[in-house]
């Protein structure tokens, strides 16, 4: 078979940005304690200083040293002065009919990520991206079309969540019980790119994220999406335990080369191989397999049946997603009629079959049109910069 045209240069950028004072928000507990022995705070006190620290920032939401009131004054001071707490932007804020609201959040380098919250019956969901753009061209995806820009930080995975959580209202009272958030239950890393090719990162952001003196995720709340980057799925299983879900999309290696491109190099088989072993690793419950339903591509009642096939004995939930349609696409959503079809036939195997109702459609924040959005803020932007003249 040969090689597939997969680059992978995100790997050769470096995880630190560029020189500034040291941004706490990202860091590890050790790496919090770590940067604060850096700075002179004795080796003896660091892990205590790094729990209060911790605790100000991801239990109660606070930014400023100064309001951190169990530690002296004049150690605020100095935390003040070498170091920043900082979360990314958020630039602009849409609010659909069905109440999902989507964020354009600015990070470092003026970059621009999109991070939507769908409120639904007794929780919600936020949607969080991984990287600017994408190094895989899924053929359906939007972003595909968007060369990768870079990782984000651990810092900006978890940011993404403090500032939903800023608009949300949702951090408790300081000195209250710190009980599982509401609004925002659940975290699905499935907006912009590939969470596996910036692995470390994001382990890190979950691990603050599901951290009990904190944000307090619990991680069966957390699922992240990989369109099958099989070496980092053990490595998912047991570096973070979160829920695992795989855009699969088609049952035949033929199809699912020309839809997942990565299927060129870990094929339907060696990927179901990983997929087997990851309930057990990570002891979590169901692999979530999502498909798109895109008109006659691949939306038979025989994918249907092969998918079953293909899934037997996996503990599974088959996501079905109506295409989202984008300008230029180069496909339809299945009719009604056929996705419905296809929902029965993987029912009737013994397999949940929901069919993901686009949320948010109205402000462009459904799945795979969330870089339509962003490049429409940009244009909107270079108008308003023509019209000014500049
Ligand atoms: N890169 C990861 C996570 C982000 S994509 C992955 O591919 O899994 C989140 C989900 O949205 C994936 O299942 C993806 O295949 C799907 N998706 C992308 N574009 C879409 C579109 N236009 N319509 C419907 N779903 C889409
Ligand atoms: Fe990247 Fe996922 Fe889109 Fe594929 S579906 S191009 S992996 S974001």
């Amino acid at each position: 078979m040969a090689a597939a045209p997969i680059t992978q240069d995100v790997m050769t950028i470096p995880r630190k940005l560029p020189e500034g004072p040291t941004n706490l928000i990202g860091l590890t507990r050790d790496g919090l304690r770590s940067a604060l022995i850096a700075k002179g705070t004795p080796e003896k006190q660091a892990k205590m200083r790094a729990g209060q620290i911790w605790q100000w920032m991801y239990q109660w939401g606070v930014r400023d040293f100064d309001g951190m009131t169990n530690l002296s004054k004049a150690f605020r001071a100095q935390l003040a002065a070498d170091f920043v707490i900082e979360i990314p932007e958020v630039v602009s804020k849409q609010v659909s009919k069905d109440g999902t609201r989507k964020y354009l959040v600015r990070i470092a380098g003026g970059h621009e990520v999109e991070v939507v919250y769908i409120p639904e019956e007794g929780r919600g969901t936020l949607c969080i991206s991984s990287q600017v753009g994408c190094t895989l061209t899924c053929s359906f995806c939007h972003t595909g079309t968007q060369k990768l820009v870079r990782n984000l930080t651990a810092g900006e995975i978890v940011g993404q969540i403090m500032l939903a959580r800023d608009d949300l209202g949702e951090w408790p009272e300081q000195g209250a019980p710190n009980v599982e958030a509401r609004l925002l239950s659940n975290i699905v890393l499935m907006g912009m790119g590939e969470p596996l090719y910036n692995f470390e990162n994001v382990r890190d952001a979950m691990k603050i994220a599901m951290d009990p003196e904190g944000i307090q995720l619990s991680r069966r709340r957390i699922t992240l999406s990989t369109s099958g980057v099989v070496p980092e799925i053990a490595r998912t299983a047991e570096e973070i335990g979160c829920l695992l879900a795989v855009s699969f999309h088609a049952t035949t290696d033929e199809v699912r080369d020309s839809l997942v491109p990565i299927n060129k190099r870990w094929n339907i088989e060696t990927l179901l191989d990983a997929l087997r072993a990851y309930p057990r690793v990570s002891n979590s419950e169901r692999i979530t397999f999502e498909y798109v339903m895109l008109d006659g591509v691949n939306d038979s009642k025989e994918d249907a049946h092969r998918l079953v096939k293909l899934i037997e004995g996996i503990p599974a939930k088959v996501n079905l997603i109506p295409f989202n349609e984008w300008p230029g696409a180069p496909y339809k959503r299945s009719s009604g009629n056929r996705i419905h079809a296809f929902a029965d036939i993987i029912h009737a195997a013994g397999y949940s079959s929901p069919i993901r109702r686009p949320r948010g459609e109205d402000i462009l924040a459904a799945c795979g049109q969330l870089k339509s959005a962003t490049e429409r803020a940009r244009k909107s932007r270079k108008q308003i910069d023509a019209e000014a003249g500049l």
